[in-house]
């Protein structure tokens, strides 16, 4: 068996943490290829290094004295080396970082020294080969992900390593300058590893004991799944649940490769595993519950609009003319919705007015903001009847109102539009109705 094993900024956020993730892969031979994350947060209150990162370029591109900002993130590094008594040269590392600092720095290359930097260490600490992914994983002029070009030196590169260390987050463009992916993509790396190495098994080792059917951040101690299949896991990161990078799964889709989402802190645990399809039936009617905040909707209103035909084309223009993409668009006889992310839309949203007057003629247009989207996903859902109107009743029950319902076509999941203030409230009692109820 052939494992890639990419492990989160808190399972990697101090020594202590470093000796349990040293277990880990020294306990299973298959576990040969290692992606770690940079140190997260040790304790709550505490900053991710990679935020300190951010910090510290935006003080440096400000023109000011990043010093002491940059000495704290050394500070991380040297507690770690000290204490696990690592030979890496932290002093060179970071007069490099400093010098890119003091000449023209750019964000993508600050932010990648975290994983950089924890991959050193790691690689030290486990006498494993360190692999740069600069060198491996590969970005279009775009800045897109390039699977290509990553084709063409990934396999070849790692098929002549048994063991290495492979830190995540980012890779490099044709020009050499380093590009990072959107916040928590080391575990976008850890798939593009597991298919370039053609891995039987891909464990994603994080800080709770899976992917749970709720955000424990919402309910407390949430039921896990035990199987998920990738697009419900898709569905739930989009929404929100945030243990796995919603882009994670394309890498691992062509090859079919499971993930395995383990606990570094209890790894007798079994985890979560992400499969292409399973006839495992899920332990309850439905898998598990997404959600974010931070959504306005925008509603038109115009006689006769059924009738206008390419009516809803023009209304998305305008959102597309504002380069805004829609998350969801509710109809009715004569109302078109359109939901967006808040903070994209504010700046953007007279311009946007306007546009919708000036190519739709509408009678009222109607804003509404503060809103959440709930989405309860599960492919036990379309074979069971009911499940709406359980959900519906449920929020009724708990006094929550239901803006806005959307059943998608493949009957994978719902998504409900509620108050922000309801957030909270709506998914517990979903969650209650479905998993404490079903207990
Ligand atoms: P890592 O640093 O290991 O990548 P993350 O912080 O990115 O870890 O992801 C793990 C966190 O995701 C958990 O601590 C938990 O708070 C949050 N989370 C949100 N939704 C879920 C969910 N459905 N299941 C598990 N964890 C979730
Ligand atoms: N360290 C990066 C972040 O904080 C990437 C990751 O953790 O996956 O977003
Ligand atoms: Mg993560």
């Amino acid at each position: 068996m052939k494992k890639v094993v990419k492990f989160g900024g808190s399972s990697l956020a101090d020594a202590n943490q470093f000796k349990k993730v040293h277990d880990i892969i020294k306990s299973d031979k298959d576990r040969m290829y290692v992606v770690p994350s940079a140190p997260g947060k040790r304790f709550g209150g505490d900053t991710k290094v990679t935020d300190m990162l951010y910090a510290c370029y935006d003080i440096a591109a400000a023109g000011e004295d990043f010093t002491e900002q940059l000495a704290a993130i050394k500070k991380r590094y040297e507690e770690i080396a000290d204490t696990l008594g690592l030979k890496v040269d932290l002093d060179g590392e970071f007069k490099t970082i400093a010098e890119h600092l003091s000449g023209t720095p750019y964000v993508d290359y600050m932010a990648s020294r975290g994983e950089y930097l924890n991959g050193k260490l790691l690689s030290a600490y486990l006498g494993y080969e360190f692999i740069d992914p600069a060198e491996i994983i590969k970005f279009n002029e775009n800045g897109d992900f390039d699977q290509k070009a990553t084709d063409a030196v990934l396999p070849e590169r790692l098929s002549a390593v048994k063991n290495a260390v492979i830190p995540g987050f980012y890779g490099s463009k044709a020009d050499g300058s380093i590009k990072t992916f959107s916040r928590g993509g080391s575990d976008i790396t850890g798939s593009i590893i597991a298919r370039g190495v053609h891995a039987d098994l891909y464990e994603n080792w994080t800080d709770v004991d899976g992917f749970l059917v709720t955000d424990p951040r919402v309910v407390e101690n949430p039921a896990i799944i035990r199987t998920l299949t990738y697009r419900e896991m898709r569905e739930l990161s989009y929404m929100g649940a945030t243990v796995l990078h919603e882009d994670a799964v394309f890498p691992l889709r062509k090859e079919g490769i499971p993930v395995n989402v383990r606990n570094t802190n209890d790894p007798s645990a079994p985890g979560t595993m992400i499969v292409e399809s399973t006839c495992t039936k899920p332990d309850y009617v439905i898998t598990g519950i997404g959600g974010k905040k931070g959504f306005a909707s925008i509603t038109i209103e115009k006689d006769m609009m059924n009738s206008e035909i390419g009516f809803g084309r023009k209304v998305l223009q305008v959102f597309e003319d504002n380069g805004l993409s829609f998350e969801h668009t509710p109809s009715g006889i004569d109302t078109f919705t359109v939901y967006v992310n808040q903070n994209d839309f504010a700046p953007k949203e007279q311009s946007v007015i306007a546009g919708l007057h000036r190519l739709t003629n509408p009678d009222l247009i109607e804003l509404e903001s503060d809103l959440a989207l709930i989405a309860v996903v599960g492919r036990g859902m379309k074979r069971q009847r009911g499940t709406a109107g359980r959900i519906f009743s449920a929020l009724a029950h708990a006094r929550v109102n239901v803006k806005m319902i959307d059943q998608g076509s493949s009957e994978l999941n719902i998504i409900i539009g509620v108050e922000n203030a309801d957030f909270e409230k709506a998914i517990q009692a979903i969650y209650d109705i479905f998993v404490t109820a079903a207990v």
